[in-house]
């Protein structure tokens, strides 16, 4: 018997690969484009997700970010990071996400040359809020971009350590995936590493194996950003296993992305019933026009989860998580307590 998706709201999740340019609500673009004198090429919410939509139209990674531009572009000032962060932390308490990392690039939102420090501290602030009216655990992950400079990528490294203990918990490197090794910007990762900030890459997601291989081994990663042809090499798969990799698995931006052809032949089943720890995510709520329930739902019916892999979806979440043990520990307690009352 398929279950409700109300059953997948109740299930206690960590969201640990959330985009915050790519999760706005279609009505605050709206209203941030109407506010800041900001021109969009549409009027109305419908018109609004057709032109954002990851869907059908897009057939590639470098395709499908190029959608980013439109909002990114109501993204320029720190009362609208403030808010979408705001109400990132909000949308994700109504499906019962207990923990939320979301990450961004403060190099994307210069446009009037806001200092990188105000861009991190709006969407601090705006985290911050959320998680006071909410009780939701929250992180922010700051990103370097692929094919921006090294340098650039240093900068954002050594702000995320800066704001260490006011809320960033991690660094990652986001954007085009071919032509553009992780390694070239080896320095910002060991920045990050030295100010104890933890480390996580988009990795295999466009390229195969042997970036997530980069990811273990050059850059230290705990994590990578969706990992996919991780599954093309059963040595490494194994590896990653022992090495304690967690994969941010995002099912729908695979499909619309083609890094899998369909969500049927996606890894992430075999991966967890491997022993690797893969969790779920959304990526990008608006683009995908999804949100966390809907992706467990998609993976539970397509591979049929256990109860039992549900569980471990949900704790893996958790575990993978970017927080200290203190945090951990409370996490895991009030997680299977939850899990219990659910299934
Ligand atoms: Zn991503």
């Amino acid at each position: 018997m398929p279950r409700d998706i109300s059953f997948y709201r109740r299930l206690p999740k960590a969201e640990l690969h959330c985009h915050l340019d790519g999760s706005l609500r279609p009505e605050t673009m709206l209203a941030l484009a109407a506010k800041d004198g900001v021109h969009l090429p549409f009027h109305d919410v419908p018109a609004l997700k057709k032109a954002v939509r990851a869907g059908e139209i897009r057939t590639s990674l470098e395709d499908y970010l190029s959608a980013f531009t439109l909002t990114l572009s109501v993204l320029q000032t720190a009362p609208a990071i403030e808010r979408a962060a705001f109400e990132l932390v909000e949308d994700c308490a109504a499906e019962n996400v207990v923990r939320l990392e979301a990450r961004f690039s403060p190099l994307l939102h210069q446009t009037h040359k806001l200092a990188l420090e105000a861009i991190t501290e709006a969407a601090l602030a705006g985290l911050k809020r959320g998680a006071e009216k909410t009780g939701v655990s929250v992180g922010l992950i700051l990103c370097g971009i692929r094919n921006l400079s090294p340098d650039s990528s240093l900068a954002v490294a050594k702000i995320a350590a800066k704001y260490k203990a006011r809320g960033v918990c991690g660094f990652d490197l986001a954007g085009p995936e071919v032509g553009y090794a992780a390694s070239l910007h080896a320095d910002a990762f060991a920045a990050a590493r030295d100010g104890g900030v933890q480390i996580t890459v988009h990795a295999g997601e466009a390229e195969g194996a042997w970036s997530v291989a980069e990811a273990m081994d050059a850059l230290q990663a705990k994590r990578v950003g969706h990992g996919t042809h991780l599954i093309d090499d059963d040595a490494l798969l194994v590896r990653a296993k022992e090495y304690g990799l967690a994969l941010e698995v995002c099912l729908s931006s695979n499909l619309e992305t083609q890094s899998v052809q369909s969500i049927a032949e996606h890894p992430f089943a075999r991966f967890l019933r491997a022993g690797v720890r893969a969790t779920l995510n959304t990526d990008n709520r608006l683009m995908s026009d999804t949100d966390l329930s809907a992706e467990y739902q998609r993976a539970a019916e397509i591979f049929r989860l256990s109860d039992e892999e549900l569980r471990r979806v949900c704790l893996n979440g958790i575990d993978a998580a970017f927080v200290d043990k203190e945090t951990r520990t409370a996490l895991r307690a009030s997680t299977e307590r939850a899990l219990a009352a659910a299934m």
